[in-house]
């Protein structure tokens, strides 16, 4: 049998009780043999141990391989509307999930590749437990009731009012400045008494935002960049309906 065996390094130590195996995180292999030890020991051990090595030596090269595609990761998220900044780390882990801890998400993947839906199915459901209740307020201010609104990751529409009172918003309002979002608000509210976008609609919105042709055009530029800095919760342009 004359398999090729890992490269490694030998270093004596005179605390080193057994031979052990360490593997350092840029890869290189160690054999640490206790002082006086033959280093016939050093290949025995290398080589009974060489499956166990050539995969943790490949574990390290994947996760270096990853850590570059994942600088290109949001390492801030940040919500105007709620004056919040969410610091964000990426782990590798076998099971995909994300946690957030007073301000921090840590997101667990297995693969890169999954980190932009984790995001945005995080994002889905931080909308969630915000929105509603913003939509709520500003309803109340208007005098108005809907049906129901529901949260969603949408690509074209920021918002939408349908013929049964039912709203629409999309999760990505929380990215935007908060006089935005609240303008994105009142516009799907007024439709509620105007299905339309005719001169009553707009007077019925420039009640609640005067500025709202200011918005409009501002709105605007915010459907042609991307909101975080990154190709990952992108919208593809959005518009309001
Ligand atoms: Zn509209």
């Amino acid at each position: 049998m004359n398999q090729t065996l890992p490269i490694y390094q030998v270093r004596i130590s005179k605390r080193a009780k057994y031979a052990r195996l360490v593997i350092h995180r840029n890869g290189v292999l160690e054999v640490v043999l206790p002082l006086g030890m033959n280093h016939d020991g050093a290949e025995h051990l290398v080589r009974s141990k060489k499956d166990w090595i050539t995969k943790h030596q490949q574990d390290i090269k994947n996760q270096q391989a990853g850590s570059q595609a994942v600088d290109a990761l949001p390492s801030r998220i940040h919500f105007p509307s709620l004056n919040q900044t969410i610091t964000v780390k990426y782990i590798r882990h076998e099971k995909d999930s994300c946690q957030e801890n007073e301000g921090e998400l840590t997101v667990y993947s297995s693969n890169d590749a999954l980190i932009p839906q984790i995001l945005q199915h995080w994002l889905k459901h931080r909308a969630e437990m915000c929105l509603s209740s913003m939509l709520f307020a500003i309803a109340q201010e208007m005098d108005d009731i809907y049906q129901s609104v529901s949260i969603r990751l949408q690509k074209t529409r920021w918002g939408s009012c349908s013929n049964q009172r039912r709203i629409n918003l999309n999760a990505k309002l929380l990215l935007l400045p908060e006089d935005l979002m609240r303008y994105v608000m009142i516009h799907e509210l007024a439709h509620l008494q105007h299905m339309n976008h005719s001169k009553e609609f707009w007077q019925r919105v420039a009640r609640f935002e005067p500025n709202y042709a200011e918005k409009r055009q501002k709105l605007r530029t915010w459907e042609k960049i991307d909101l975080t800095g990154c190709a990952l919760l992108t919208i593809l342009q959005p518009t309001l309906r």
